[in-house]
């Protein structure tokens, strides 16, 4: 059954840490299950004690004893393994949830840039938690029920081998109806699964987005659209209980064929005499937990399809790999000079269209360089790829020289800050916000950060000022507050190269301008992309590099793009009269 083989294989890949466990669990199954049959055994001469009117009472006692003993012992084996298999499982589900977090952290941006973030969540919880459950009935049903079988079978062969032939006719039976069940419905199993992930996402996207869908009042449309995704796992889920049970009952119908026919025979030996009172009673017992424990396989197996859609998405997610990932000796840094350059660069984003062509920039240490144009020309792209939040496959991002690939992700990444276009806030305190740069960093330096940022008089405004909450998604705050706390976070870090996205986009002209003070008080000293569309910004730089549709059109200083009179001059035309108005 390759299946099965490919669920062990599967989950030992995922977590070999249970591999220990499954050794530990096969020893005390087969001594409880060994136990287990004890009692049954003793019932056989207890009866053909009295169908043989034997009067020695202490061989009476003794049986019942045993009984007894063996129940006992039974009990006390069962406390410790379901005490043992719930410690387990739960030691288990948790190394789940923590590689998927861990796995999660790991992987490229672009990875998370094409799921959605609901779904994801689903695929996890549903996942860990079908896992656990599987490797719990794995220790506490599977091997038990296998062991059962196997001692049963062997029992049944020793005292009757004639009906131990009849039930080793009608197991493949079962097996093949169990198979040809889990296969019809397989399909079904697939959608309904499916569909739940949807339906969650969809629950999570109408989380996220939460104010728009408000502003637009589509409550209505929004919980229509869950109930139809809810609507269509229900058909599935039906139609794939439907399907099963039908054939489910005909595979019980077998069993129960099955089981009378066996006591058919048993009787029918008794009559001839080749059979004792007991032996039958034995024989009947050991058929049918034969039966049940083929049943109850059956069952397991039915239930490990259903599990398998969930645990497939889950494992395949932690077998995913990082694209941006360190390279074999990738080399330390703890500071960079702040030379960027831009190499014969073409770049598209999961096999779409070219979004940067060509692209060829030089930027010198300590330069400022904005970059303008369009929106979608492709600014925001380049400042992803200074981060290695992609990795370029044709042409390549040099800093200091070398290409960025070669560095440590880690290392690289410290020395460069980023205020990008859509700020992102913690559910946290203000402060514990700005300190997300550089946790060590003291409150007085944040707070310093803070005042450059143009940040500290409106933190200040707060009830409870630095230690005030600011809401999930910063909700809580205005846009503009917003990009003053990533400003200040920015400056803490205290990074080699500055990339400024668009960050004071949000703000007023007063704040703006307040704010790019601070911004030109580093220029000088580092490195710094500004990413702006105001003029006022854009004088100020070293160089000025224009683009379109992912190409650079022009680059040059202020004064020489402006005696070109080419693509920076239009646009600088239609500015002036936008800044005007303000
Ligand atoms: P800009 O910052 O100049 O407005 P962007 O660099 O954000 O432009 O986008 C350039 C182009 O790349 C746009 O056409 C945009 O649709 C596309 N794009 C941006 N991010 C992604 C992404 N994660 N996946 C696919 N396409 C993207
Ligand atoms: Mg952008």
């Amino acid at each position: 059954m390759n299946p099965e083989n490919s669920w062990l294989r599967k989950i030992l890949q995922v977590v070999p840490e249970i591999k220990a466990g499954i050794g530990k669990g096969i020893v005390i199954a087969a001594l409880y299950e060994g136990i287990k049959i004890i009692p049954i055994i003793i019932i056989k001469h207890i009866i053909d004690y009295f169908v043989t009117n034997q009067s020695n009472t202490v061989q009476l006692i003794y049986f019942i004893g045993g009984v007894l003993l063996a129940y006992v012992v039974l009990e006390i084996i069962d406390y410790f393994s379901e005490k043992a298999s719930f410690k387990w499982t739960i030691r288990y589900e948790t190394t789940l949830l923590r590689k998927a977090k861990k796995k999660l952290l790991e992987l490229h941006l672009g990875y998370h840039e094409s799921f959605n973030t609901g779904a994801q969540v689903s695929k996890i919880t549903k996942g860990t938690h079908k896992l656990t459950e599987l490797v719990y009935f794995t220790f506490e049903e599977f091997i038990p029920t296998t062991i059962q079988l196997v001692i049963t079978l062997s029992l049944l062969f020793y005292e009757q081998w004639v009906l131990a032939l009849l039930f080793a006719l009608f197991t493949p039976l079962i097996l093949l109806v169990t198979l040809h069940a889990s296969k019809k419905v397989q399909p079904y199993r697939k959608k309904y699964h499916q569909k739940y992930d949807e339906a969650v996402g969809e629950l999570g996207e109408s989380l996220l987005n939460i104010t728009t869908v408000k502003d637009y009042v589509q409550e209505q449309r929004q919980f229509r659209k869950f109930n139809v995704l809810l609507g269509e796992y229900i058909a599935n889920a039906q139609k794939r209980w439907e399907i099963g049970s039908s054939i489910f009952l005909w595979r019980n119908l077998l069993i129960s064929i099955g089981r009378v026919l066996t006591l058919a025979v048993a009787a029918y030996l008794v009559l001839k005499g080749t059979l004792s009172a007991g032996s039958l009673v034995l024989v009947y017992t050991l058929t049918e937990r034969a039966f049940l424990a083929t049943q109850r396989i059956g069952r397991l197996y039915n239930y490990l399809g259903d599990a398998m859609e969930s645990i497939n998405r889950l494992t395949s997610l932690l077998q995913e790999q990082a694209e941006v990932k360190n390279y074999p000796g990738a080399l330390s840094v703890s500071k960079l000079q702040g030379q960027v350059e831009f190499k014969d660069l073409t770049f598209s984003y999961s096999s779409g269209n070219p979004v940067l062509s060509a692209v060829n920039l030089g930027i010198k240490p300590r330069q400022i360089v904005a970059l303008v144009g369009r929106s979608g020309s492709g600014k925001t792209t380049m400042a992803k790829l200074v981060l290695r939040n992609y990795d370029v496959a044709q042409g390549a991002v040099l800093v200091d020289g070398k290409n960025i690939k070669q560095y440590k992700i880690e290392d690289y990444k410290k020395r460069i800050a980023v205020v990008s276009q859509n700020v992102e806030i913690f559910n946290r305190t203000a402060l514990e916000n700005i300190l997300f740069a550089n946790p060590l960093a003291t409150k007085r330096q944040a707070i310093a950060a803070a005042k450059k940022a143009h940040a500290h008089e409106f933190i200040l405004g707060f009830s409870q000022g630095y230690d005030t909450l600011v809401g999930e998604k910063g909700v809580r705050l205005s846009g503009g507050q917003k990009q003053r706390i990533s400003i200040a976070r920015a400056l803490l870090k205290n990074p080699d190269i500055y990339i400024f996205d668009e960050a004071t986009s949000s703000l007023d002209t007063e704040s703006e301008q307040y704010i790019q003070k601070s911004i030109f008080s580093i220029a000088g000293k580092k490195t710094t992309i500004i990413i702006a569309h105001r003029l006022s910004t854009i004088r100020k730089a070293d160089l000025i590099v224009v683009m379109d549709k992912g190409k650079i059109v022009e680059q040059g200083t202020y004064d020489e793009l402006w005696q070109k009179q080419g693509a920076f001059w239009k646009m600088i035309q239609l500015q002036k009269v936008v800044e005007l108005r303000e």
